[in-house]
Formats: structure tokens, sequence, C-alpha cells
């Protein structure tokens, strides 16, 4: 297969062209191309030497991800299903807001860490996606929607997607590197201009690895903490047994210095009598408040529970949620409840599962899900209501 352009950075282009016996400026033009104007004809892309629009065919191209279903919601948020090959799909979720367009895009075709309470975890690792993949995610989206909303008939040239998160299918920090050129793509401004603050990491916390990104390309860090004691964090997100939650916020001050923001997101999924009562709360403020005498500087965003049928584990009520949220806020933790979007076309967080129904690795899918009926209970449950 040819070389695919959409996985290349600048500097990755750049050492692509010179092989061909290219100047580097040439890189530049053709990411403008690609990533600015959308343009994956070679013939159109007006201002390469003529030699070079025709050698480019032969050697390269600009392959985009089949499209293998998009469903938009009523409240506006798009999901698409992209195939990956080898029966696996990606899912992608564009969410539009007053004032900004986010895109939140997949790392990996399922993934290995293994959550409880996340149905990509549930369907297992099927591999990293290349750089190509996960850029080819934002090309299609950006260009898509400025189709779909008239931009190019207006002539209007501006983004519509104005942050990313990595918060699709996947632990992008168990992809690393293709992920760095991907970053690196969407904050070059031949690319896609983003500043450092629209970009988001989310990771469940591989520790050397955030270690890495401080010092490679440090975009927002959100961390994935969903419980304040490592005992119930061990059973919730097993990567925690690695990596427990001290180092973890060790490796969240020492990204703070390079940060685009003087804070960490750190997300908290509600789970119905699992993580959501008020000893944990206590814990969590003890925790992020107390960590190394000095505290975590951060912001905590609680996240309803999507339930799916093999998790076994429920939503806490909304009464849960705020209650835990206003004693978070009480305790001086600003934290917020993520809004729900999406929800009737399930692209809301953990249900992207993006699994191919028909092809070939769903038997054995399915036998993990069987496997995931029966789930093993997790350690801390709910104690027995007072009776007074
Ligand atoms: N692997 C990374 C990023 C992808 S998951 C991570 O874990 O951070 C993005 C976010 O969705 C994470 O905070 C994850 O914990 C959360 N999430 C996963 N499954 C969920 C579910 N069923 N309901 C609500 N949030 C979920
Ligand atoms: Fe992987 Fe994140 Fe899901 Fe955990 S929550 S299984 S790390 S995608």
């Amino acid at each position: 297969m040819t070389a695919n352009l959409l996985g290349f950075d600048l500097d990755g282009l750049a050492a692509f062209c010179e092989r061909l016996g290219e100047k580097r400026f040439r890189a530049v033009q053709l990411l403008r191309w690609m990533h600015q104007h959308g343009e994956s004809r070679f013939d159109q892309m007006s201002d390469l030497a003529r030699s070079l629009r025709e050698k480019l065919p032969g050697l390269c191209e600009v392959r985009a991800l089949p499209v293998l279903a998009q469903q938009e919601s009523a409240d506006g948020t798009i999901k698409w299903l992209f195939d990956v090959g080898d029966g696996n799909a990606v899912e992608t979720v564009f969410i539009p807001e007053e004032g900004r367009g986010t895109l939140c895009i997949s790392s990996q075709a399922g993934c290995a860490v293994g959550c409880r309470f996340c149905s990509t975890g549930a369907q297992g690792f099927s591999r990293n996606l290349s750089t190509a993949e996960i850029v080819a995610q934002l090309w299609f989206a950006e260009h898509f929607l400025r189709r779909h909303l008239g931009h190019q008939e207006r002539g209007l040239s501006e983004r519509v997607i104005s942050n990313v998160v990595l918060m699709g299918m996947g632990e992008p920090l168990q992809n690393y590197a293709a992920l760095l050129p991907a970053l690196r793509l969407m904050l070059d401004d031949h690319g896609y201009g983003l500043s450092r603050r629209r970009v988001t990491v989310s990771t469940s916390g591989v520790v050397p690895m955030i270690e890495r990104l401080a010092a490679d390309c440090p975009v927002a860090l959100a961390v994935s903490l969903h419980a304040p004691t490592d005992a119930l964090r061990d059973e919730l997100v097993p990567l925690n047994r690695k990596y427990p939650i001290a180092e973890l916020l060790d490796a969240c001050l020492a990204y703070l210095p390079r940060a685009p923001r003087d804070f960490i997101t750190f997300e908290y999924c509600m789970l119905d009598g699992v993580n959501d009562q008020d000893l944990h709360a206590e814990q969590l403020i003890a925790l992020l408040q107390g960590h190394r005498g000095q505290g975590v500087p951060c912001k905590v965003n609680l996240i309803p529970f999507n339930p799916f049928p093999a998790s076994g584990l429920r939503c806490s009520s909304r009464a849960r949620v705020l209650s835990f949220a206003q004693r978070l806020n009480a305790a001086g933790l600003v934290t917020t409840v993520r809004k729900t979007r999406g929800d009737d076309i399930d692209a809301a967080c953990g249900q992207l599962a993006g699994e191919v129904l028909d092809r070939t690795g769903v038997s054995e899918r399915r036998e993990q899900q069987a496997a995931l009926a029966n789930p093993q209970p997790v350690i801390w449950r709910k104690p027995p209501e007072k009776v007074s």
C-alpha cells in the first residue's frame, strides 16, 4: 500500500519530501492543501510544481477511512463509525456547543485497560490506530462539517472544530508513538492550528507516558480517576495495580508546570453504590487537597455512568450526583457535572463500542461479552441502610 500522507506531521512530511528530492516548503504546501482545504487530489494542488503533482500519485495518497455509518442526534451531536479493517471499527463524535465545536476521537480499536464501567474496555483490545487513522477522523469530520454547515458555499474558511478530545475508544497513552505526530499536526499552524489548551488527552493513568507527554507535547490533560482509594481503583481501573494513585498524582504535579492550563481535570464516573457515597466524596477531597501536603490544582468532572448491560453497574441517581458535586464544591474543589449529549444515538462516553457485527472476529468478541455477562463483583459495596 502506498504511503498515506495523513499520517505525517510537518517534520515527517518534510523528511518524506526530502527522500523525493523535494524541499521542506513543499511539505508546508501539502499540509495546507490537505488539512486547511481538505484537498485529497494532487492535481488540484495548484501551487505544487507540475513535476511533483505528477510524481506523487504513484508514491502516496491522501487516504480517508471508509465511513460505515453516520448518525445525527436531535441535539446536533454527530457520530461516525469508521472502518479500520479486519472487522474493526472506531467511533468519532462531534459535539456542537455555543461558541465551540468539540471532536471526540479514538486512539485504538478496543482497549487493553479493561475498566469495569467501559464498553470499549469490555470489547477487549484489537490494535493500535496508526497516526493516519487518528488524523483521518479529524480530517474527515472537519471537512465534512464545513460542507454540511455550508461554510464552503458561503466562502467561510473558519474551522468548525475548535477543540479535540482524545476521549473516544482506546487509551491514547498506550499508543504514544502514533499519538504524538497526530497531536503535533493538530497544533501546527499549517495543520489545524489548535492551541494546546484546546487539545485534551484523557488517560486512565499511564504514568511514564504522562511524563513523556510533558516533555514532548504538553497539551491539556484529563485523568480518569474514578476512585479515591487504591483498593477501589484497582477494581475499577485495573491499570491502577501498576501505577497506583500516589504515583499518578505525582505525575500530575510534575505535568503542571508544562501544562497549558494551571490545573488537571479529574474525571470521575458516578457508579451507583460503588464510588458515589459521602465517604468517597470526603476521601476524594482529602486526597486531592492533601496529596504530598500540597494537593493537586485541579477541576473535577463528574460523568454520569452510561450503563451497558454486561457491566452489571448502574448510574448514580441525579440527586446523588448533585449532592456529591455539592460536597466537593463546598470543600473548594471546582466540580462540574458532565452534560450527556447524543444519548439518542449512543454517542455518550463509554458507549463507543464500534463493533462491526457481520465481520470476522465477532464470535471471539461474543465470548468476551458472555464472560462479562457474569461480572466479578467490585470490592466496595454499599453498606446496608441504617435503620434508625
Ligand atoms: N482511555 C482514556 C480515554 C477514553 S475514555 C481514559 O480512560 O481516560 C474517556 C472517558 O470516558 C474516561 O474518563 C472514561 O473513564 C469515561 N467512560 C468510560 N466508560 C464510561 C461509561 N460507561 N460511562 C461514563 N463514562 C465512561
Ligand atoms: Fe480503556 Fe479508557 Fe475505557 Fe478504561 S475507560 S477501558 S482506559 S477506553
